[in-house]
């Protein structure tokens, strides 16, 4: 079987270093590998809408500075297809055959939805385009025929949703869509970053964030004043790592490499780590080595995004491409779909000769005075 990877991002603003460590910086290793027959990567703009619905500027806008941020990380329109999702009517279709194999309760039970009813503030007047979206989130991933899904956790809940629409429609109407897997980052601290401010996401709506596309003095400034362990007051008193975001950022971003170049006093983050708990090491210090850390990581990105924000046409042409390449996949698809639902009436031949058949029969039948055949048409 093909190996197929799709994945993507809501246009509701720049992306950050969550997304980075989440999904990003994993696809672009994964492209490199060169293992995976296809790769689609879409930009979720009719998602972006279900809760920007009175915004149609912001998600417009924020296109290009995803699209800007996905060249400059490093993916590749030549090995990667980049496109924006309301593009692709295929998947509105798919989203809204999917419908009928999901039940209210079970979209209510999903905890990732539920967390963003809360967060927005949607309690009494959620609209039905968002309660849905992970069914349109089912119809992005399998219209792709993905196997693989990298996303962080927090859209754990709706790859089990897509695995459960995958098996009921294949139950109901024969094997036809792919179950996907999803692939979580390697680490614990990048599942889910929080934000500069110790909140539990980083997350463009909470305006928590360091931003790839971040000045280094803008990156510096959000370092340096990061949350850290409050009870940490004194160099000397004893600090906690748990719940302590620069030592997350470190366990996300560090590698010893990093130690050998900019604090070769300490062998790797397990020895900083021992002496913060330890006592005698400031804030400070952690926080510069954080901020080298970081800027080592973000200055290729940023050098890059510079060269290709001075050609925004370009930008366009590929998003033009890559949604071409993506809509002939999801064609595909779709008529695999209409087929097994026996919605494909027009591309059927059989269908008008044996129905021809039963009424030619019926007629026969009728002149002879002889009862119908039992049966249907087909
Ligand atoms: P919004 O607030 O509009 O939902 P977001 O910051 O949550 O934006 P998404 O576009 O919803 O970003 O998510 C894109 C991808 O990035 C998903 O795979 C998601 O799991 C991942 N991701 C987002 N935030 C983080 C984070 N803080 N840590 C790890 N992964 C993240
Ligand atoms: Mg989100």
């Amino acid at each position: 079987m093909a190996k197929i990877i799709l994945t993507g991002d809501r246009p509701t603003g720049r992306l950050h270093i969550g997304h980075y460590v989440g999904s990003l910086r994993r696809r672009v290793q994964l492209q490199n590998t060169g293992d995976f027959d296809e790769i689609y990567i879409m930009i979720a703009d009719a998602q972006a809408l279900t809760d920007n619905m009175e915004n149609p500027g912001k998600v417009r806008d924020n296109i290009v500075e995803v699209a800007l941020d996905y060249l400059a990380a490093g993916l590749d329109p030549a090995r990667s297809s980049l496109f924006i999702q309301s593009q692709i009517p295929e998947l509105t279709e798919l989203s809204f055959y999917y419908m009928n194999l999901v039940t209210v309760a079970r979209l209510q039970r999903n905890p990732t939805v539920k967390s963003e009813i809360q967060m927005r503030n949607f309690e009494n007047s959620i609209p039905v385009g968002f309660f849905t979206y992970p069914i349109s989130q089912a119809a992005d991933i399998t219209a792709f025929k993905a196997t693989t899904v990298p996303v962080g956790e927090d859209q754990e809940p709706m790859i089990e949703q897509t695995r459960e629409i995958v098996r009921k429609f294949n139950f109901v109407y024969g094997d036809t869509l792919v179950e996907p897997e999803i692939l979580l980052p390697e680490n614990e601290a990048s599942m889910r970053l929080p934000g500069t401010d110790g909140q539990a996401k980083m997350s463009k709506s909470l305006g928590n964030c360091i931003y790839l596309s971040d000045d280094a003095a803008t990156v510096k400034k959000k370092v340096m004043s990061m949350f850290t362990d409050p009870g940490h007051l004194q160099i000397s008193d004893p600090g906690k790592i748990e719940g302590n975001t620069v030592f997350t950022y470190l366990d996300a971003f560090s590698n010893k490499g990093h130690f050998e170049e900019y604090l070769p006093e300490y062998q790797d983050l397990e020895e900083l780590k021992a002496h913060y708990r330890r006592g005698g090491l400031g804030d400070v210090k952690v926080k510069k080595f954080l901020n080298n850390v970081l800027q080592e990581t973000l200055e290729p990105i940023r050098k890059r995004r510079a060269e290709y924000e001075k050609d925004i046409a370009y930008v366009y042409e590929v998003l033009r491409k890559g949604s071409e390449t993506a809509e002939n996949k999801a064609a595909g698809t779709l008529s695999e779909v209409r087929h097994a639902m026996r919605i494909d009436y027009f591309d059927d031949e059989e269908l008008i000769r044996s129905q021809q058949a039963y009424f030619n029969d019926r007629a026969a039948r009728e002149q002879e005075g002889r009862r119908p055949r039992r049966g249907g048409k087909r």
